[in-house]
């Protein structure tokens, strides 16, 4: 399984695209994107190979410069279009894809169902984002700020990309557990979950640690820590051995 995102000024969607190909020997059973245009976010997810989303997805014209992509392999629900990633919250305004497991979601789940959540999916992955999005109105704060309160009540291991419609020029990642990179680029951000989806455009990277939360935009990498603390983003240059498996 894995994740990949840009921000940036070229076209997300085969960036996207080209980033999940190179990430599928990690194994994967569904794959998805959800782009932000500027004004909506758009989510295509399909069970089964990164072609077969393709195939799906095939003479539509996805104007996005901003995206995010998944590889799932179902821990909670099975195999399906409905269970794979992204999910959308319940308001449609947020968009998230996940690896990894949420321990303590069947607590986060039953508070929201007394909250009257519904859900589309089987998974773990869309409580939390729902959770996310019930602090964000209850607090009326801003995504970033509901991720940190979310994140410290939940058990188990995930790395996270969120869209926020509010925020076209930003993707707001997190982990614990489970591996984040973050390449810099020429204006540009690439995420991955190992640096193979990058590596055809930087070899600048910079490994994210756990419980740390990176906000990301096309000429800005913000690391910060779920205290809030600024976190100074420590550079590393791939060495050129690793960049000649690409
Ligand atoms: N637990 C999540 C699910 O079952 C994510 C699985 C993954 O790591 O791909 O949808």
């Amino acid at each position: 399984c894995g994740i990949v995102g840009y921000v940036g000024s070229n076209l997300a969607y085969p960036i996207l695209i080209d980033g999940l190909k190179k990430l599928e020997y990690r194994g994967y059973d569904s794959a998805g994107v959800a782009l932000h245009t500027g004004e909506s976010l758009e989510v295509y997810k399909k069970e089964g190979k990164v072609s077969a989303l393709e195939e799906s997805v095939y003479g539509k014209n996805i104007q996005a410069t901003v995206g995010i992509g998944h590889t799932r392999w179902a821990t909670h629900g099975e195999p399906s279009d409905r269970n794979a990633h992204p999910h959308y919250s319940r308001s449609g305004n947020l968009a998230m894809i996940h690896n990894g497991i949420i321990e303590n979601y069947a607590q986060l789940k039953s508070e929201l169902v007394q909250k009257g959540y519904t859900f589309k999916s089987d998974t773990d992955s869309e409580v939390l984002l729902n959770f996310i999005e019930d602090i964000k109105i209850n607090n009326d704060c801003s995504l970033e700020e509901a991720v940190r309160v979310a994140l410290k009540r939940v058990v188990g291991a995930y790395v996270i990309l969120l869209l926020d419609k509010d925020l076209p020029d930003t993707i707001i990642a997190a982990r614990k557990g489970s591996p984040l990179v973050i390449g810099i680029g020429d204006r540009a951000h690439y995420l991955g979950s190992d640096a193979s989806p990058m590596l055809a455009y930087t070899k600048e990277v910079v490994y994210i640690n756990d419980y740390e939360l990176a906000i990301v935009r096309p000429d800005e990498l913000i690391l910060k820590n779920l205290g809030n603390e600024r976190i100074t983003p420590f550079v590393q240059k791939l060495d050129m051995e690793l960049a000649a498996i690409e």
